[in-house]
């Protein structure tokens, strides 16, 4: 054993709740790895790269059992502070361990690619300084020449030497001068000279000056800006203040898909000093991005993952579209919100925080009212007021008086017909991807579905193939129903079919699809856009994706197909999630001050969303009423959910684990029955078994545990989740149970 050995504490890219303790030899003058610092290290068997989180530390367990790390990683750069109490708190909140964020924000690919780009900094390093020793040596060589030859010719008297020792004077000095003082590294950050801003309206500079003004009071602000407000403008004027005092900005998105759009305008301002930073790019690029946030002094445009970045100097924070669901994160954990994530973020850093919306999400609305947000309104459409008009067509009545052809109904066709004449586009929402969601016998009724998964199999035509959109499980399709031999028919219309019936109706023109089965980069999802907006196509046909931030010029008409699907979550945000995308969807059109027609296919016209979307006074009062409606019922934001997902093969264990678990859940918390303990007011739902309630061959239970935002609620949730893990371990489930805070 050897006496010198120190010992630290590593956190591992792995879901451990505990932190591995590992020895080390102190270097030559007795240093040992500081916080933060990359050590390789084995662990059962593997190689990780883990980050030492304690250093020095009197090991609680026997010293013959610690490992030596395998080595010290210099050439990545250590974590910061900042970083790790950042993931401390996402480990804390969302009741994961520590591990499995450090594992979100630095993912393996991040840093084989740091390692690769530092191996690469260091053999250009050693080539720059061997270039400069050898260049160093010259100089002395021509200096002791140049010397000589002075003296020399000072020496010398006849004329005609005098004369030859100037000229060889003279060569020998021109040769030192031409000489570079020092080889000097590449430099790629070549100064870029800024466009102007644009000049703001006098409402966007109104709204500017008082988002500045919250900013002193060291407030974050939430930014209620209708669609076509210009809010991109304002937080372009924010970031170039910052950026030119020297700081960094995080701008941060909740689609890749809307990037494009967005990063050609920022590029356009901002030139180099902009770095893209999503989970599409690859390793390599992902690590430039790093290295530029880690030089500092530049603008990130992200989506969620961007919140683990080694910010250095960040002054701003900006998240645009706040409400958006794609800001959270399902799978794996750390199950995290973005935007809450941002918001911690900006308060380890000091920065300001903006959040920026049409639709602001309850939750949000929730701590104006507190005072935890500021909030700022822009009212008015940059181009002018909006002049969209709202149709809403009743399918069930159409349908009676047949004035429906497949998912359109006629007057849909003579809007879309009335468009197409003026010359404008058409953007159509469908929101099931697919040929048919499902196809069924026409002798027997027999719908096919997944072997794996509760869930009938969609038609993919393309590829002939019918799928499930759960497990991705699929088969070639024949058409013939495997009971009977009838004929399987399409039932319903996603959005391949809802193409082929736009293409008969309207022959002549251009159209295309976009929704989740397209590849993403450029000659995907990118390409139809950028077609789209050039107006290439005539008629778009697509999910969710084409409600957001898109900004298309000649865009004249946007429809809603079946608009009931929208609707069809059963949970208590279904309403608040429906508003935000008919809203989103409806801030497409008439951005350019334009008359702009919004036209919605539902079979429940009388449905609270739609009345509200309709009409003309639209106000904040939906929104209050729903608030209410939580208040009322302890939903949030006035409560915190935790969700908890048990996942069994068989489906008897999954039922009777999951019963056993929320018995031990309601008696821990003292609850009896369906009564809401009232000292902690911590209340359980469940289990229950989800509307899909069997996922690749694993039959799902969940229990939701709500409780009430007060003083012991952090408590609760400790208490909560190491009950889970000991279930977990007692009864041998713990890969099969997951915690989900603030679930969607
Ligand atoms: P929002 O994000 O609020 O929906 P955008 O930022 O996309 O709105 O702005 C809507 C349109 O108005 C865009 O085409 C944008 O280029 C234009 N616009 C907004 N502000 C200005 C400005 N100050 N000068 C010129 N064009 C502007
Ligand atoms: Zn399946």
């Amino acid at each position: 054993m050897d006496g010198n050995l120190k010992y630290l504490k590593v956190i591992l890219p792995l879901k451990l709740d505990w932190e591995p303790c590992y020895s080390v030899l102190p270097g030559t003058e007795g240093g040992v790895p500081s916080v933060g610092t990359r050590v390789s290290v084995r662990f059962a068997g593997r190689k990780y790269v883990g980050v030492v989180s304690e250093s020095d530390v009197t090991p609680d367990i026997e010293l013959t059992k610690i490992q030596r790390i395998i080595r010290v990683e210099d050439g990545i750069s250590p974590v910061t502070e900042v970083e790790m109490r950042l993931w401390r708190f996402v480990s804390d909140y969302y009741l994961c361990p520590v591990g499995e964020v450090y594992k979100a924000a630095y993912p393996s690919l991040k840093n084989d690619g740091e390692m690769i780009r530092s191996r690469e900094r260091l053999r250009a390093e050693e080539r720059l300084r061997r270039m400069n020793a050898a260049l160093a040596a010259k100089r002395e060589r021509l200096e002791a020449a140049v010397e000589r030859r002075r003296a020399m010719y000072e020496k010398a008297v006849r004329p005609e030497t005098r004369e030859k020792y100037l000229e060889a004077l003279t060569k020998a000095e021109n040769e030192l001068n031409a000489l570079p003082l020092e080889i000097a590294a590449q430099d790629d950050s070549r100064s870029y000279t800024r466009l102007p801003l644009p000049s703001l309206s006098l409402a966007q500079q109104t709204c500017l000056e008082q988002i500045r003004g919250f900013f002193s009071k060291k407030s974050p602000v939430l930014l209620d800006g209708v669609t076509g407000s210009g809010k991109t403008e304002v937080y372009i004027s924010l970031a170039a203040n910052v950026l030119d005092s020297g700081g960094s900005v995080l701008y941060m998105i909740p689609e890749i898909a809307v990037s494009k759009q967005l990063g050609n305008r920022l590029k356009e301002v901002f030139g180099n000093q902009l770095a893209l930073f999503h989970s599409g790019m690859s390793a390599s690029a992902r690590s430039l991005a790093v290295e530029k946030v880690r030089m500092g002094n530049c603008i990130v445009l992200g989506t969620r993952s961007s919140v683990f970045l080694p910010f250095m100097d960040l002054g701003l924070v900006i998240v645009d579209e706040e409400h958006d669901n794609s800001y959270k994160q399902e799978t794996p954990a750390p199950r995290y919100s973005g935007r809450d994530t941002a918001m911690m973020l900006a308060r380890f850093h000091g920065a300001d925080l903006l959040l920026g919306t049409a639709t602001p999400s309850l939750e949000s609305l929730y701590n104006c009212r507190t005072g935890r947000l500021a909030k700022v309104m822009l009212r008015e459409r940059y181009f002018g007021d909006d002049r969209t008009v709202v149709e809403i067509v009743n399918t069930a009545e159409e349908r009676r008086k047949r004035g429906m052809k497949g998912s359109f109904s006629y007057k849909l066709i003579d809007r879309m017909k009335e468009a197409l004449k003026g010359g404008g586009q058409i953007l159509l929402l469908r929101s099931r991807k697919s040929y048919s969601p499902a196809v069924q016998c026409s002798r027997c009724g027999k719908i096919p579905r997944c072997p794996h998964c509760d869930v009938s199999l969609s038609w993919h035509r393309d590829e002939g193939r019918l799928k499930c959109h759960y497990c991705g499980w699929n088969q070639p399709f024949n058409a013939v129903c495997p009971d009977c031999g009838g004929h399987l028919e399409p039932l319903g219309a996603g959005t391949q079919r809802v193409v082929e019936e736009v293409s008969m109706l309207f022959p002549d023109a251009r159209v295309a699809r976009i929704d989740g089965d397209m590849i993403s980069g450029s000659t995907g999802e990118e390409a139809v856009i950028r077609d789209f907006s050039q107006g290439l196509i005539d008629i778009l046909v697509g999910t969710q994706i084409v409600t957001k931030g898109f900004d298309f010029a000649r865009l004249s008409l946007v429809a809603v197909l079946q608009a009931d699907s929208l609707l069809g979550f059963q949970d208590f945000r279904a309403d608040e999630k429906a508003l935000q995308i008919l809203e989103q969807f409806r801030g497409r059109v008439g951005r350019r001050g334009q008359r702009g027609l919004f036209l919605i296919q539902t079979a429940t016209p009388e449905h609270p969303v739609y009345k509200y979307v309709a009409s003309e006074q639209r106000s904040d009062d939906l929104a209050e009423t729903i608030l209410a409606e939580r208040f009322a019922f302890g939903y949030p934001p006035f409560s915190r959910i935790i969700q908890i997902t048990l996942r069994d093969s068989d489906e008897g264990s999954a039922t009777s684990l999951a019963a056993a678990l929320a018995k031990a859940i309601r008696s821990e918390f003292g609850i009896s029955g369906l009564v809401r303990n009232q000292a902690d007011q911590v209340s359980v739902l469940g289990p229950y078994a989800p509307a899909v309630d069997k996922v690749s061959n694993l039959y799902i239970r969940l229990i939701r545990v709500s409780m009430m935002k007060n003083q012991t609620l952090m408590d609760n949730k400790r208490r909560l989740a190491s009950l889970v893990s000991d279930f977990g371990k007692e009864n041998r489930c713990s890969a099969q149970l997951s915690l989900d805070v603030d679930p969607l």
